[in-house]
């Protein structure tokens, strides 16, 4: 971190700073010029807050010149973080096809989707259980209920499952869950983020919608500052000025987050778009751009579905978009070989 002073700064205040810097094990290293002076600081500066000394009268600005994520940085940890999840994998070269609906309505409807989706080539089965819904006579899910038809169509499939944690009070019940999903719209609720981060099952951490780079980054830090090493990225579209579209999918995001961090990232291109038809060409955007895997919406009467029917597709339609993809994956994988 550089801090830049002001001309002439006030010899007791820049004293005061240098002694509370060396508290924190901070070593300064300065340099004084005709018009400023300037201090370096080496250590560990992820825990000083920018803000504040910025506001301090004798400071002219501050630059970080290290990322404040250090778990989740690719810098401290080059190669690729694999997360084991039953007996599949998530990253290290594999592409993890996440399916299922939206919203986990019966018993009868997600055994019929899991089986349906595993036999096209999905490996992981995705639902809703708790439901973060945008408006409160909305469904809302199964709750617990839904939990366990989740836990049956694993049974019946072998696949493992990823659902949503909206509140902390749920953690208990996710016991026997084997991916956690974090929503977009608890991407920084901070003491959801510790709670999982002082347990061990894999977390997938979606984008906020209007989080940046470093935020999101920022999120996974908080999970694996508790000590759980195992977290998953997922871009699931952010918020912009298009309205044909529910939200627009930033395919950059895994190129940067492949060059920034080395978790996983998985690419949801069903609530990035909102419409079923765009959801072919963007999940194969997603292969070829290097997503580790996708989680895609699957409902058997979208039309009828409780929640995101026109984003699902029906299992005759997700068949032969799996087996592209990982047809195109296989492909990609040769190119580079
Ligand atoms: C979901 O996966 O069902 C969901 C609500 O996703 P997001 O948090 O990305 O909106
Ligand atoms: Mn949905």
């Amino acid at each position: 971190m550089i801090v830049i002073l002001k001309q002439n700064p006030n010899q007791e205040q820049l004293n005061s700073l240098i002694t509370w810097l060396q508290e924190k094990g901070i070593i300064i290293h300065s340099s004084i010029g005709e018009a400023h002076t300037i201090l370096g600081l080496v250590g560990d500066t992820s825990k000083l807050d920018i803000d504040l000394i910025a506001a301090l009268d004798i400071v002219e600005d501050v630059k970080r010149v290290q990322e404040p994520y250090k778990n989740a940085n690719r810098k401290f940890h080059p190669e690729d973080t694999v997360v084991k999840v039953g007996n599949t994998q998530i990253g290290g070269g594999t592409l993890t096809i996440m399916a299922g609906p939206c919203s986990v309505e019966s018993e009868e409807q997600v055994v019929a989707i899991a089986k349906a989706v595993k036999a096209s080539g999905a490996t992981m089965l995705r639902g809703g259980a708790f439901k973060p819904r945008t408006s409160p006579y909305s469904f809302q899910g199964l709750g617990a209920l839904g939990l366990e038809y989740l836990k049956v169509a694993r049974q019946e499939t072998g696949l493992p499952i990823v659902t949503e944690l909206m509140d902390l009070s749920q953690l208990p019940l996710f016991k026997d869950v084997d991916v956690i999903q974090i929503g977009a719209r608890n991407m920084q609720n901070f003491d959801l983020l510790k709670a999982v981060g002082h347990q061990d099952k894999p977390v997938m951490i979606k984008r906020g919608m209007s989080a940046t780079y470093e935020e999101w980054l920022m999120s996974a830090e908080y999970v694996m500052a508790g000590g759980n090493e195992n977290v998953i990225l997922c871009e699931r579209g952010i918020r912009t000025f298009e309205t044909q579209t529910r939200n627009t999918l930033d395919l950059a995001a895994i190129p940067v987050m492949k060059k920034l961090t080395h978790l996983p990232i998985i690419i949801d291109p069903s609530h990035a778009t909102g419409k079923s038809w765009l959801v072919d060409p963007l999940a194969m955007g997603a292969v070829a751009t290097g997503a580790d895997g996708l989680q895609i919406e699957v409902h058997n009467d979208p039309a009828r579905a409780l929640c995101d029917g026109p984003q699902s597709l029906k299992p005759e339609d997700f068949d032969p978009l799996a087996k592209k993809l990982l047809n195109l994956h296989k492909m990609i994988r040769t190119l580079e070989d």
